[in-house]
């Protein structure tokens, strides 16, 4: 009878099969451990992009998705630097950001600041010539310093942010390790964090536009009154607390209705816009300006004494009056302003049931109106002080000032 199985007539070539076939199995089960570690490593990647990607979503304000994306995000993927750089050319962002949140200065080890708003056309010109896709790979001075200021770096990871097929910024990651992000990498999961990155990133400068419109006076840009009569409370409440003056000044353009009624209200609507610049290039950051009403403007002088706040005023009627409003060819106009002034001193805390603050505002700005009409009176371009406060009980506030 012919033995038809190889491996029993020859023993030895029944060892060797199996050891080809012992070894094929090792082979194998190895490749399978490997794609069993990179599907766990994946997965907890994975988490790893949700857990963050859930927190951007849910982020509340601009200046919170910033921190999340800056603090956290850094922190869970071990990164050692990261920067994000959004377009600004009309230089509105700066308005929406908070400024703690904004680049100021550079760092003593040269490392950049996270958050840098770009308006330069040299800047805007390299953004729109970054490429779409991301792009990983080792750390170049000559390409990448402009993202990533931090001579530590030795290997990056740059990400552009796009909405509606433009550009709205740039999110990078940087490392000290040379092979974290290397050239062919994967970017499947940086590529969905991109987006979503753009998306809230975009949603939440909306939102932020939108709360700032609110409270802002559409022609000049300066608060409205509704924030105005927001502040003057919360204002008075917090030098109630320090014990510290706060001086507020009511000022009214003169003959402005002849402007209007000579050039047009086009012209005139230009006049309001660069008095208002005016006037807010005499103030301090934390002063309040609003237009209160047609030509009228209000300004709270925060940890600010009589003397001081007169000063003040008295700047901005110089400031207004020496100001030339170029407003065709050969025209051009001299406004002048009215100015009052009134100052609250509180030595001691403010017996809140006399005169609460809403109440105290009122009449602080109605005495700063009262002295705006004495230096109307008075022949105009000229500030009046109605000087401190008598703290009595609450009176009797003209119409103009109720809330
Ligand atoms: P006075 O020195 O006494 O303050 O005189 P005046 O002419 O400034 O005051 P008056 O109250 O008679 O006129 C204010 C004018 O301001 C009338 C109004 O048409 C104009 N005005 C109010 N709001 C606006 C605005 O948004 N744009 C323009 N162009 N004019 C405005
Ligand atoms: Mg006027
Ligand atoms: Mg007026």
């Amino acid at each position: 009878m012919i033995n038809l199985d190889p491996l029993k007539k020859d023993p030895s070539k029944k060892s060797q099969l199996q050891q080809t076939q012992d070894s094929q199995n090792v082979q194998l089960k190895a490749q399978f451990n490997r794609l069993l570690h990179n599907a766990h490593e994946n997965q907890h990647k994975l988490k790893r992009f949700e857990e963050i990607e859930f927190k951007l979503m849910a982020a509340e304000s601009i200046e919170q998705l910033l921190r999340i994306i800056r603090d956290e995000y850094a922190a869970l993927f071990k990164l050692d630097a990261c920067t994000l750089l959004l377009e600004d050319e009309n230089l509105s962002l700066r308005r929406l950001i908070p400024e703690s949140m904004q680049a100021s200065e550079r760092h003593c080890d040269g490392a950049q600041d996270f958050l840098t708003l770009l308006n330069f056309p040299v800047e805007l010109e390299k953004l729109s010539c970054l490429s779409t896709q991301i792009t990983t790979g080792v750390y170049l001075i000559s390409r990448h310093q402009w993202l990533m200021d931090n001579p530590q770096i030795e290997s990056i990871a740059v990400m552009p942010l796009i909405r509606r097929g433009k550009k709205i910024g740039v999110f990078c990651c940087g490392s000290y390790n040379r092979e974290r992000f290397q050239v062919h990498a994967a970017c499947d999961f940086l590529q969905r964090l991109s987006f979503i990155m753009a998306v809230c990133i975009e949603n939440a400068l909306n939102l932020e536009r939108l709360k700032l419109s609110t409270i802002t006076d559409p022609l000049t840009q300066v608060h409205n009154r509704r924030f105005f009569d927001q502040r003057l409370p919360e204002e008075l409440a917090r030098s109630d607390r320090s014990l510290k003056a706060i001086s507020c000044l009511f000022l009214d353009i003169d003959h402005f209705k002849s402007v209007n009624d000579t050039y047009g209200h086009g012209v005139g609507d230009d006049v309001l816009c660069q008095v208002a610049q005016r006037i807010q290039s005499v103030l301090r950051n934390h002063d309040v300006l609003a237009r209160y009403g047609g030509e009228e403007f209000a300004v709270l002088l925060p940890e600010t004494g009589n003397d001081e706040a007169m000063l003040v005023a008295q700047r901005i009627v110089a400031a207004v009056n020496k100001s030339r409003i170029v407003i065709e060819k050969n025209v051009i106009l001299t406004i002048t302003i009215s100015a009052g002034v009134s100052t609250l001193m509180t030595e001691e805390s403010i017996d809140d049931t006399l005169n609460s603050m809403e109440t105290l505002g009122m009449k602080l700005l109605s005495t700063a109106d009262q002295a705006l009409y004495d230096a109307k009176e008075q022949g105009r371009n000229r500030a009046i002080n109605a000087g401190l406060l008598a703290l009595v009980d609450p009176v009797e506030c003209s119409q103009k000032f109720q809330c």
